[in-house]
């Protein structure tokens, strides 16, 4: 009977990290990689969707730091496969702040309240610093001592990246530019060109045991992972009633209740005249949206839309609401690191378990939460795991042992560093394969 074949390396997720992974192990040698995808597709937190008659981007949407001193690879392949973007300026959010009565905040209010918020969050950020980055000790005033363009420009300020106090690497490294994709292929058209040399798929069933995990000082850094839940939701219209043209495309609702409803864009600068406007939801308030139904959605953005526009604004026809809360090879979005992280957690959530490696998003000490930083990750495990490769095989021909080629597994989700994933992972076995250049036999 043929002995089972067991593959060098088996890479858990077929979002950008593990493919950028997959890319980097194929072209250094490595042939018989096999990628295991939970889902019926690839990209992860990448994904798009028709909406409207356009194509949406329900997960990442922006190519975030671009026109600095360093090329963002993940901007350098959207150049090479000529994907369409827009550029998106953030910068006059600020100034289409409106109340409940419709009327926009007089640029003057907005701009000290805004430089108000950003003093205080510095200061802030100089306290903990010299607190020794303890949060606890951090006094945070009750949010409803804010008025709700308080509210509304805090939200804006640290439920958003565009306006971090510390100068973020990313913007630092690669430029301040951010660019939507705006293109029928998707986001989601890199990962496919990335992937297109290597990539086919097969439905089979795989059991491996060397995919146990059950180290505690790794399941204790996962805990400690803050995830952060951030949901674009689509409305489509019958006809614009919002304001266009330079510096509109974002807008801002000042409610009392923190979040709710607070960030808008309208879609026609990506895609002129398909009518849909995108409010952003994150956390508490992504949670509850997620958990109702869609009517009840659309009646709440309905009613913000005509507290801003008055009462003879058209019913939306169409709504999109993306769940990754609910998700559960993904519950959230992003990994959301304090300001001043602590470094242990990070080295811990990075650092492999024998011959488990560790990749994706939030494995980036520096661009955690970007598509960037996924994919950048893929590569640097992808080279330490070719550097174990190499010793192992010089430990094995030294020794004359026929040891059996490396063990070895990347996990490339939030979702798989979550302790109930991998407590589960033996059981929770992937249907789908995507296969590297050898078909291996599968038990
Ligand atoms: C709503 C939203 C908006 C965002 N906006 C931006 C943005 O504008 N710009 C930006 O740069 N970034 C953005 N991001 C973040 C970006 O999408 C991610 O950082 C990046 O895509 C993560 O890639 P990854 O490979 O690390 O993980 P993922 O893309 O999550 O890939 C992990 C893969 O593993 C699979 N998987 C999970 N569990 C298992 C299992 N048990 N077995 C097998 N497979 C499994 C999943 O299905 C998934 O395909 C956004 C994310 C979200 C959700």
């Amino acid at each position: 009977m043929d002995s089972p074949h067991r593959s060098s390396v088996i890479i858990i997720g077929a979002g950008v990290s593990g493919l950028s992974a997959a890319k980097r192990l194929i072209e250094n040698g490595v042939e018989d990689v096999v990628i295991l995808e939970a889902s019926d597709r690839i990209g992860g937190r990448i994904r798009k969707q028709e909406f409207g008659g356009v194509s949406v981007e329900l997960g990442a949407g922006w190519i975030v730091g671009v026109g600095g001193e360093q090329l963002n690879p993940v901007w350098e392949l959207a150049e090479k496969t000529n994907l369409r973007t827009c550029l998106s300026d953030y910068s006059n959010a600020r100034f289409n702040i409106y109340d409940r009565s419709g009327n926009l905040i007089p640029s003057g209010v907005a701009a000290d309240s805004y430089k108000k918020a950003v003093d205080s969050a510095i200061e802030e950020l100089r306290k903990l610093e010299a607190d020794g980055g303890d949060v606890s000790k951090v006094t945070e005033p009750p949010s409803t001592q804010k008025t709700p363009i308080e509210l509304a420009i805090d939200f804006t300020l640290h439920d958003f990246e565009m306006a971090e106090v510390e100068p973020i690497a990313t913007y630092k490294d690669f430029g301040g530019q951010e660019f939507l994709v705006a293109d029928e292929r998707g986001y989601e058209h890199l990962l496919y060109k990335m992937a297109d040399d290597f990539l086919f798929t097969c439905e089979e069933k795989i059991l491996d045991s060397r995919l146990s995990l059950n180290k505690k000082w790794k399941t204790e850094a996962i805990e400690k992972l803050d995830v952060m839940v951030y949901t674009k939701i689509f409305l489509k219209f019958p006809r614009k009633f919002w304001p266009c043209g330079p510096g509109k495309e974002f807008f801002i609702y000042a409610h009392e209740r923190r979040g709710y409803y607070t960030f808008w864009q309208h879609m026609e600068n990506a895609y002129p005249g398909s009518n849909i406007l995108v409010v952003t939801l994150t956390n508490g308030e992504s949670k509850r949206v997620e958990a109702q139904c869609d009517e009840e959605t659309v009646k709440e953005a309905m009613g913000v839309l005509r507290d801003i526009f008055g009462p003879n604004i058209p019913e939306a026809t169409d709504i999109l609401v993306p769940r990754w809360w609910n998700n559960r090879f993904q519950r959230g979005s992003y990994s959301n690191y304090p300001i001043i992280s602590n470094h242990r957690v990070v080295r811990d959530i990075k650092a492999p378990v024998g011959c488990i490696f560790f990749t994706g998003e939030h494995t980036s000490e520096k661009y955690s939460g970007y598509v960037h930083g996924a994919y950048l990750t893929g590569i640097d495990t992808a080279n330490a795991l070719l550097e174990e490769m190499g010793r192992q095989e010089e430990r094995s021909s030294e020794n004359k042992t026929s040891l059996s080629k490396p063990e070895l597994a990347l996990t490339s989700s939030l979702n798989l560093t979550q302790k109930d994933a991998v407590s589960n992972l033996k059981c929770d076995v992937p249907t789908q394969l995507y296969l590297g250049s050898k078909q291996p036999k599968l038990y």
